[in-house]
């Protein structure tokens, strides 16, 4: 269907879904040239827990201060690319526009992110929304990009585990403290028979502080989680 493709191509030509630029030379072609060079994918050296970018040797193991002094409920935390431009805008297209177009730039990144040490998680999570927000949004985006970086275990996701009993105030604008405070007994396990035992991967969009991921993971070893893993597309880096 090549040729279909090509003649699709000329009476539409593709545009880049962020910055409107014509892409018919890049693959795949829902971003521009420019737009996926200005992807940053995290690489090593990281914290083997939180996953944050430490200096030093890429192959030698890493811990960061953080971790050392107050060791998180979850095993490790991995996220594919860094929280800016463009990424912000995929992620807001999709979050708060429920624009699916975005998903295919969103597999390819996590295609070439080189993460794929989660795979062997028994049960998949999506970090829920309060469902009053669900409803307005229309979409848990933690839930859609779950089954984008495990397209082969729709199965093994599941939303009927982990629920928001308490609505919370945006994250955004809140300190270390007040987002723990914010986040106290803000969720809830449904099912601790399906959780005892086994291998969690935790799934959200961006990993700011780790203060949500520490929540769920907390509460999900309380109820008897083997191990909790986090696993996000984007990451706040905080500059130093
Ligand atoms: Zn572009
Ligand atoms: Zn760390």
């Amino acid at each position: 269907m090549d040729w279909f493709k090509a003649a699709l191509d000329l009476l539409f030509p593709p545009r880049c879904i962020l910055c409107g630029v014509s892409t018919v030379q890049t693959i795949p072609d829902c971003l521009c040239r420019q737009c996926w060079q200005r992807i940053d994918y995290l690489k090593p050296p990281w914290c083997t827990t939180c996953g944050t970018v430490v200096t030093g040797n890429p192959v030698h193991t890493h811990y960061c201060g953080a971790c050392l002094r107050h060791p998180p409920p979850y095993r490790r935390a991995r996220s594919c690319i860094r929280y800016d431009q463009p990424a912000r805008l995929l992620l807001h297209r999709l979050k708060y526009h429920g624009d699916t177009t975005v998903l295919p730039a969103i597999r390819h990144i996590i295609a070439h992110s080189g993460i794929h040490d989660m795979a062997t998680a028994d049960l998949i999570v999506p970090v829920p929304l309060f469902i009053k927000r669900l409803k307005a949004r229309g979409l848990n985006q933690a839930e859609i990009l779950a089954h984008q970086f495990f397209p082969y275990r729709a199965e093994s996701i599941r939303t009927d585990i982990l629920t928001r009993v308490r609505d919370t105030m945006s994250q955004t604008a809140l300190s270390g403290s007040a987002r723990r405070n914010n986040l106290r007994s803000a969720f809830q396990v449904q099912k601790r028979a399906c959780v005892k035992g086994r291998r969690i991967c935790l799934v959200d969009d961006v990993f700011t502080t780790g203060t949500t991921a520490a929540e769920c993971a907390k509460i999900l070893m309380d109820c008897g989680a083997k191990e909790v893993w986090v696993l996000t597309l984007a990451r706040v880096i905080v500059k130093r």
